[in-house]
């Protein structure tokens, strides 16, 4: 019998399995019709899931589940000379997955940018060695397998070289992204989490409390998210799934979160 779970709708683990999930039954997310299902990392590898792993840009690995597990994430590997950033982890593991990504260098720290994508957290730093799980302090309360890999953090941190964690907020109160300098040839890169959504258009971009149930926040909100990131220059942003900005990102954020304001504040209900 498996000692920890992972909710089939989120993809995290739990120590436990209560009647439903509670990032899941949140405001922001959703219990399927059919009910709560838990699964095992077990019964996952037996479906036949297994980890794909791609090169976005050099120095950026995209890791997904094939099939998809929970709502189908992409995690990112930032990789430095001196070790590498595991962000978003993916809501399954295995030694494969684990083995490509030391491949490119020891993990120094997991780092999710928010609860949705908590992951198997715990499970991806057992297994690359017991390395720092950091989660947000304000944020710290979602955590459902508790483990004293797991280090709490708030402000800003730069976990390697030129790799810096900090919290806008906004989509939930700890909300992160990662600024990663050397990313796009030098131009700077931005992990965005679903801090901020890059939309399919590729030249604007979200800023929600909930994207499945379409709750947005206010203007004042996605401006400060906007500001707090412009602070450093970026070219390029990519959020958790496929979502990708691929030029001209910094002012793109900017651009949309004036947007977001305007339509909020009710400047083109004409158009309504
Ligand atoms: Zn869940
Ligand atoms: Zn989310």
């Amino acid at each position: 019998m498996a000692a920890w779970w992972v909710c089939a709708t989120c993809g995290v683990e739990h120590a436990s399995r209560p009647d439903v999930c509670a990032i899941c039954d949140d405001e922001r997310q959703w219990v399927p019709e059919q009910g709560q299902r838990w699964t095992t990392l077990d019964e996952l590898t037996a479906a036949g899931t297994r980890v794909v792993v791609d090169e976005l840009e050099p120095g950026l690995l995209g890791l997904r589940a094939e099939p998809a597990v929970g709502i189908g994430p992409t995690t990112k590997v930032v990789v430095t000379p001196q070790g590498s950033l595991l962000w978003d982890p993916l809501g399954f593991v295995d030694d494969e997955a684990v083995a490509a990504v030391l491949a490119h260098g020891p993990v120094v720290a997991v780092v999710a940018s928010h609860p949705h994508m908590f992951g198997v957290q715990v499970e991806w730093s057992r297994r690359l060695g017991g390395v720092p799980v950091l989660v947000s302090d304000a944020d710290a309360s979602w955590v459902q397998r508790p483990d004293p890999v797991i280090e709490t953090w708030s402000g800003e941190r730069e976990v390697l070289p030129g790799v810096v964690l900090s919290q806008p907020g906004g989509h939930f109160p700890g909300s992160a992204v990662v600024h990663w300098a050397a990313g796009a040839e030098g131009r700077g890169v931005l992990l965005a989490g679903d801090t901020i959504m890059a939309n399919p258009d590729r030249r604007s971009v979200s800023f929600m409390r909930s994207y499945p149930n379409r709750l947005p926040l206010s203007g004042a909100v996605a401006l400060r998210v906007a500001e707090h990131v412009a602070g450093r220059p970026f070219e390029r942003l990519y959020n958790n799934f496929d979502g990708v900005i691929p030029a001209g990102a910094r002012s793109v954020v900017l651009a949309s979160a004036e947007r977001h304001a305007a339509w909020v504040r009710g400047d083109f209900d004409h158009l309504t």
